[in-house]
């Protein structure tokens, strides 16, 4: 799918499993004269090199972005205010600034007041993903056939978004765009509130007696086993959702706790029925998840 370049130079801020992936895919398809990383640790900014995923690397993030025609904000959330005031002021007139966070309201809240008029935001979510983090545990297929959430304000230039969207068509994502705030509710019930799940149950797990904590891990069925999954997720990146995400999150655990107490009752009161037919309506769920062919991530076993 190799093409013409699409940047002649973007700075990936963040060189991490999305970054590095996006990176394989510039790389892959040569969509950028020059890619600059930009990664705090010594340790990955040389597997970058070694990757071959950036031509240089720097732990400044001004001075990545410094005459970038696209600067791509791949670090956990809770790190993009700052990256966003340090570069601001050296982005070029025109430049592009888009982002790969899990949400998508507090990033624009935290970026946008940063930049320079004539600098174009235009924030974006691969909705893909591993539990694995770090430049080696990218790869080039990683966001080929999920979808990748566009959420530019009204208004933004029509110009900046069609060249993110282009960038990301190479990755063989399926493009949507969507308001920021519908975004977060979203991905609040489909992926936020499941981690959250995940995370706790493993926990309360783990905090059982020593005996029965040995036989938990050792008779792990699929169920639990693919709970310890998500809950390996890394710990830094999620504690940034939880708290840029925390009105819609706790909307969607209130009616969950809810819910969660409705059927706590049926069990109580032997209420087979109520239970019989939530499971059923659930088992249609699956079915029209089935039917739109979200069942098998195609590349990763986590979506974010
Ligand atoms: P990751 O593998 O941990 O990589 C994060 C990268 O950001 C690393 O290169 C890290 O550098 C760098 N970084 C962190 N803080 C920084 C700072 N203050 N300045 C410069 N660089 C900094 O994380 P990831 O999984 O790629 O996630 C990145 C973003 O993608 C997050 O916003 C997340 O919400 C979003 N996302 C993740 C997934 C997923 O499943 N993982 C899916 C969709 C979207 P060092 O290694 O040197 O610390």
């Amino acid at each position: 799918m190799a093409g013409d370049v699409l940047f002649d130079r973007i700075a990936l801020i963040g060189v991490g499993l999305i970054g590095s992936s996006l990176a394989r895919v510039i790389r892959r398809d040569g969509l950028a004269g020059e890619v600059v990383g930009c990664a705090r640790t010594e340790a990955t900014r040389k597997a970058a090199m070694e990757l071959g995923l950036v031509d240089s690397v720097t732990e400044d993030a001004a001075a990545a972005a410094e005459g970038a025609d696209l600067v791509v904000l791949c670090t956990p959330v809770g790190a993009v205010a700052e990256i966003a005031r340090q570069i601001g002021p050296r982005l070029k007139p025109g430049a592009i600034v888009t982002d790969v966070g899990s949400v998508k309201r507090a990033v624009i809240d935290a970026v946008a007041p940063h930049l320079p008029d004539g600098v174009h935001l235009v924030p974006a979510h691969p909705i893909a993903g591993t539990e694995d983090s770090g430049p080696a545990a990218g790869f080039d297929s990683l966001f080929e056939g999920h979808w990748l959430i566009l959420t530019p304000a009204d208004g933004t230039d029509a110009g900046a978004v069609e060249r993110v969207t282009e960038l990301w068509r190479h990755t063989g994502a399926m493009i949507e765009r969507m308001d920021a705030d519908h975004h977060d509710q979203v991905l609040a019930i489909t992926s936020h509130v499941p981690h959250l799940i995940a995370y706790t149950i493993v926990g309360t797990a783990t905090d059982l007696e020593d005996h029965l904590k040995a036989e938990v891990i050792k008779y792990a069925a699929a169920g639990f086993r693919d709970f310890t999954r998500i809950a390996a997720s890394d710990p830094v990146m999620w504690r940034d959702i939880f708290l840029a995400n925390r009105g819609a999150v706790l909307e969607m655990l209130g009616r969950l706790t809810e819910d969660l107490t409705a059927l706590q009752r049926a069990i109580r009161d032997g209420d087979g029925k109520t239970m019989e037919t939530l499971f059923a309506r659930t088992r249609e769920i699956r079915r029209g998840v089935i039917d739109a062919g979200q069942h098998v991530p195609p590349a990763a076993p986590s979506d974010t």
